[in-house]
C-alpha cells in the first residue's frame, strides 16, 4: 500500500498557526491567488461495491498544493473559503473538473466506468439561488448524464431548510443524486430523511471505527443500514481501514464501502480505479 499512501499526504498544520490572529484573513487572500495560479487539485477515492469489488463510485476531494506550506488539507481551507465566499468559485472549478473526469471515464471505459462521481458541496453553495442552474450547465458542458453525478451535503448544511432544501429539490429534478455525508454526526439525522430528498446515506467513519467491538456504534450502524434499505436509499460506509471492519460491515448488509483499506484518494484518476483489481482478493475473503 506504500505507493497508494504517497498520494494522500495532506496534513493539518499546527493548531497554533490556525489560531493565530489574522491567519484566516491571510489564508483567505491566498486562496484567491491559488485559484488564479492553479494550485488546487482534485483527487479521487474509490467507493467499492461488495461482493464484486467493483468501483461503483468515486468521491472527488480537493487538495491545495501550496508553494510554501506544501499540501494543505481541505479541513483547513474549505471553511476559510466558505467564510470569504471563494468556495463558490472554487466549488464550481471542482465540480467542473470532477464532471469532466467522469465523462472521460465513461468515454474510455464504457461499461467498466464507475456509475457515478460524488462531489462535496458546501452550505454556502447550496444557499445560492442558481446553484442548480450552474450544475445543469456544467454537466451539459461535460456531456454527463445527471444520474452520474452525486452531490454530497452534510446534515448541518440542510438542517435549517430554506434555499438549501429548494436547491436540493432542483438538483433532484435534474436527476442528480443527493448524498447525506457524515451521516449521524449532525443535528437531526432521521427527521431530515423526511424533509430532504436523499438517495444515498454516507454513514460516518465514527460508526465504522468501532464496528468490530460489540457496542453502541455497531448497533447504530446496523440500525442505519436497516433505515437505508427500508427507505430505498443506498448506504455507503465511510472510513473503512481494516479487513475486519469491511467484514463486519458486509455482515450487517453494507454493500458500498469507502476507505483507506480499499484505496486512498489519489491524483491519478486511473489509479483510483485500478485499486478495484488490487482488492479482488479481499473481496473473495468476504464471500460466504
Ligand atoms: P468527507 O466528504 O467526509 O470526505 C471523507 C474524508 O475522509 C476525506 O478527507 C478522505 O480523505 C478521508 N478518508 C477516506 N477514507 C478514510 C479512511 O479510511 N481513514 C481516514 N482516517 N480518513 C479517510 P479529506 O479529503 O481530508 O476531506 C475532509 C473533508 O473536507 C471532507 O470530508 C469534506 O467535508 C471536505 N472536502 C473535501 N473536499 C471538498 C470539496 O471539494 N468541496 C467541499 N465543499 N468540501 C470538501
Ligand atoms: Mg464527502
Ligand atoms: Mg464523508
Ligand atoms: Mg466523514
Amino acid at each position: 500500500y506504500a505507493a497508494k499512501q504517497a498520494g494522500d499526504t495532506a496534513r493539518r498544520w499546527s493548531p497554533a498557526l490556525d489560531e493565530r490572529a489574522g491567519e484566516h484573513t491571510r489564508l483567505g487572500g491566498e486562496i484567491r491567488l491559488a485559484l488564479d495560479h492553479g494550485q488546487f487539485r482534485v483527487v479521487y477515492q474509490p467507493i467499492v461495491e461488495l461482493p464484486s469489488g467493483r468501483v461503483a463510485a468515486v468521491e472527488a476531494l480537493v487538495r491545495w498544493e501550496h508553494p510554501q506550506r506544501g499540501l494543505v488539507s481541505p479541513v483547513d481551507f474549505v471553511p476559510v473559503a466558505e467564510r470569504n465566499g471563494l468556495i463558490v468559485e472554487l466549488g464550481e472549478w471542482i465540480l467542473r473538473t470532477a464532471c469532466h473526469q467522469m465523462a472521460t471515464w465513461r468515454r474510455e471505459l464504457g461499461e467498466q466506468a464507475p456509475d457515478r462521481i460524488s462531489v462535496n458541496v458546501s452550505a454556502r453553495q447550496l444557499a445560492r439561488h442558481g446553484f442548480a442552474a450552474t450544475v445543469a450547465a456544467v454537466i451539459a458542458e461535460a456531456g454527463l448524464p445527471a444520474p452520474c453525478l452525486a452531490v454530497e451535503v452534510t446534515e448541518t448544511a440542510v438542517f435549517e431548510g430554506g434555499q438549501a432544501v429548494v436547491t436540493l429539490n432542483e438538483l433532484r429534478d435534474l436527476g442528480v443524486r443527493i448524498a447525506l455525508d457524515d451521516f449521524g454526526t449532525g443535528h437531526s439525522s432521521l427527521n431530515l430523511l423526511q424533509t430532504v430528498p436523499v438517495d444515498i446515506l454516507k454513514v460516518d467513519k465514527s460508526f465504522v471505527d468501532t464496528i468490530t467491538e460489540a457496542g453502541r456504534h455497531a448497533v447504530i450502524a446496523e440500525a442505519l443500514i436497516q433505515v437505508s434499505h427500508g427507505l430505498g436509499l443506498a448506504a455507503v460506509a465511510e472510513g473503512v481501514e481494516t479487513a475486519a471492519q469491511a467484514e463486519a460491515l458486509h455482515r450487517l448488509g453494507y454493500r458500498l464501502l469507502q476507505g483507506y483499506y480499499f484505496g486512498r484518494p489519489v491524483a491519478d484518476p486511473n489509479f483510483a480505479l485500478s485499486t478495484a483489481v488490487a482488492t479482488q482478493d479481499h473481496m473473495r475473503a468476504l464471500r460466504p
